[in-house]
């Protein structure tokens, strides 16, 4: 068996496409979906992905900013910022761009985006409704992921969904996600005994631990669809996830490239929360994340 691979820079454009639409809509109404950007610090992935973010954006005929600050800028400077974006009627969704310096308090940054304009969904009001099944902005990366598995036509109900990696950005809300879903989930983490006693389990396998080749060919089930949201710079300058592609290819029935699976999704999903954000303000019908992924609350 050789898996089919699910292109992430096709769905990406299929669902750009189908939002630009709606983008086209909101001008019409004489709004522009505007997002803010911050960066602390040089940390050069986290400056590569803010162009990413604020290219697609301009691709969609939406604004963004960026607001840039030092290394050793304070806490409270960029808490202030955050205050004045809040006010801004021209920015509809605020996104800090993570990690931020160990002297930052992220959790405490986080905190300080208005939950209506807290289009990452790290705000715990946000959290906690998606805890509850009633999202207002689903976190992108797991958001991306369930669009890929949809366009795929990967049904989801039923099955046993491992997910690796617990993190409170990927793992966690995508298995509340995939719950959600009627999916039955377990989640592994660093001290999960025998990994592989799990993941060979599963139908559905999604890896985000950043480790590369964590996951190999004996580790997962003949016909699995293996979703790789892991991207890892090696020593050699190739980009690689978790997963070891050609072996795993030969066996699972679905897998994502890395690059070309989850990444561009997760910039894709952030502009449709972005835009989501905006309808809203302007009191236009929001399109509810149910309409693109449908089942989803
Ligand atoms: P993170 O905060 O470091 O979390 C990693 C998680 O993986 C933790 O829960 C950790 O367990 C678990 N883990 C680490 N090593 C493991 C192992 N050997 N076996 C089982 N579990 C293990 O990372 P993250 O922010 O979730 O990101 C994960 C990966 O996804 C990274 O490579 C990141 O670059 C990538 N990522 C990609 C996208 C995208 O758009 N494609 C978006 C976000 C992140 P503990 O909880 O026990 O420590």
């Amino acid at each position: 068996m050789s898996a089919k691979i699910i292109d992430g820079n096709a769905i990406a454009r299929l669902v750009r496409a189908e939002w630009r639409e709606r983008v086209r809509a909101l001008h019409e109404a004489g709004v522009t979906p505007g997002l803010a950007v911050i960066v602390v610090g040089d940390n050069p992935a986290s400056h590569v992905y803010v162009r990413h973010k604020t290219r697609a954006c301009a691709d969609l005929g939406m604004h963004s900013e960026k607001h840039e600050f030092r290394d050793d800028a304070a806490e409270h400077e960029v808490v202030r910022r955050i205050a004045q974006l809040n006010a801004d009627a021209r920015i509809h969704g605020i996104l800090v761009q993570l990690p931020l310096p160990p002297h930052f308090d992220a959790r405490r940054v986080l905190e300080a985006i208005h939950v209506e304009k807290d289009v990452d969904g790290f705000n715990l009001y946000n959290v906690g409704a998606l805890v509850a099944g009633q999202t207002v902005f689903p976190p992108c990366t797991p958001f991306g992921v369930l669009c890929m598995l949809e366009y795929s036509r990967i049904p989801i109900a039923g099955q046993n969904v491992v997910v690796v990696g617990a993190s409170n950005i990927v793992g966690k809300p995508m298995a509340m996600m995939l719950m959600k879903r009627d999916a039955t989930v377990s989640i592994c983490h660093v001290k999960t005994r025998d990994l592989a006693q799990y993941t060979i389990l599963a139908d559905i396998l999604v890896v985000a631990a950043g480790k590369p080749d964590l996951i190999t060919a004996p580790m997962v089930r003949t016909g699995a669809v293996v979703i790789d949201v892991g991207i890892n710079r090696l020593p050699d300058g190739r980009l690689v996830g978790d997963v070891d592609f050609e072996g795993v290819k030969a066996k699972a029935s679905h897998i994502t490239p890395v690059p070309g699976g989850v990444g561009p999704m997760t910039v894709t999903m952030l502009l449709v929360n972005t835009i989501q954000a905006a309808e809203r303000h302007a009191g236009l019908a929001v399109r509810a994340a149910s309409d693109l992924v449908p089942g989803f609350a």
